[in-house]
């Protein structure tokens, strides 16, 4: 089954090679997007390739193909693969170059992308939540980019993993920024709070579509900075992401987040995902 798309060629993943002075591999020199479809349909693509577009901005590297082609590109890539549930993941990098620091000369870039099936959290995952830990954010100012260099994410990630948990939630200068791989919810009151978009975290897509949700629904929210002290106290805590959706963090640091369990806040904000993830598929 071709499920992987290499430099203008469909393939299946396991014969898609790149030379290895790839400045992907030897620089992690590139960018990426992971794009969940439901029952065949992308879900928010423009939203995708608009964010992959500020991705290759941030990194100066022209785009190699206008959004009409790269949603032809992912059409085609989904339509062959056997399953209706997928996630997409597109990394485009500098291309092969001798290793050397400065911007390459007439390199084509490298475009890859490959799918598999999407695999979401169960109902019984959702009613458990998940635990976390914290960590000093010591990422770099650029965390708006989707760089495929995601070392530093990947370290701090591990501390979770290491302590038997899903996330590290991240804080900066005392301030909340985000989960290693997702954006953090905070609940208090029946309020909804959420970090502003900045370089210093990278605006989920399933960030926009919950405070959109929250707009929608009349539920109350606000956007600014998050203290430390506000993350401790919440009465809810939530991670967010395009695979994990709305999961609800019930212990932070080993300490229990508000009552220890998923909270009405995080069960509605789900029940009303799930509702407009549909309604999107209808569409
Ligand atoms: N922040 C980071 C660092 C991430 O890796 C992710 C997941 N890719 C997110 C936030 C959430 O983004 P999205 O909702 O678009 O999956």
């Amino acid at each position: 089954m071709n499920d992987a798309y290499l430099n203008g060629r469909f393939l299946p993943l396991a014969e898609a090679t790149v030379p290895v002075l790839d400045r992907g591999f030897v620089f992690g020199d590139g960018v990426y997007e992971l794009v969940p479809v439901y029952s065949k349909k992308p879900f928010r693509l423009d939203d995708h390739l608009r964010r992959l577009q500020a991705s290759l901005d941030g990194i100066r590297l022209a785009n190699p193909h206008s959004a009409d082609a790269w949603r032809e590109l992912i059409g085609t890539l989904v339509a062959h693969y056997d399953a209706d549930d997928q996630s997409v993941y597109i990394q485009v990098t500098r291309g092969v170059a001798p290793r050397d620091h400065p911007f390459p000369q007439n390199t084509a870039p490298t475009v890859f992308m490959f799918t598999q099936p999407l695999v979401t959290a169960t109902a019984e995952q959702k009613a458990a939540g998940v635990c976390a830990v914290t960590a000093v954010d010591y990422r770099w100012q650029r965390c708006d980019i989707k760089a495929i260099s995601l070392l530093a994410n990947i370290l701090l990630r591990q501390q979770a993993i290491d302590a038997g948990c899903a996330e590290t939630v991240m804080l900066r200068d005392g301030f909340l920024s985000e989960g290693a791989a997702s954006n953090i919810f905070v609940v208090k009151d029946g309020v909804l709070r959420a970090p502003p978009p900045s370089r210093l975290m990278l605006t989920g897509i399933t960030y926009d579509v919950v405070l959109e949700l929250a707009q929608a629904h009349g539920i109350a929210h606000e956007v600014r900075a998050l203290a430390e002290a506000e993350v401790r106290g919440a009465d809810e805590l939530w991670m967010t992401s395009s695979t994990r959706e709305i999961m609800a963090i019930v212990t932070l640091d080993g300490v229990p987040v508000g009552s220890g369990v998923p909270g009405p806040l995080a069960q509605r904000m789900d029940a009303l995902y799930q509702t407009f993830k549909r309604e999107v598929m209808r569409a």
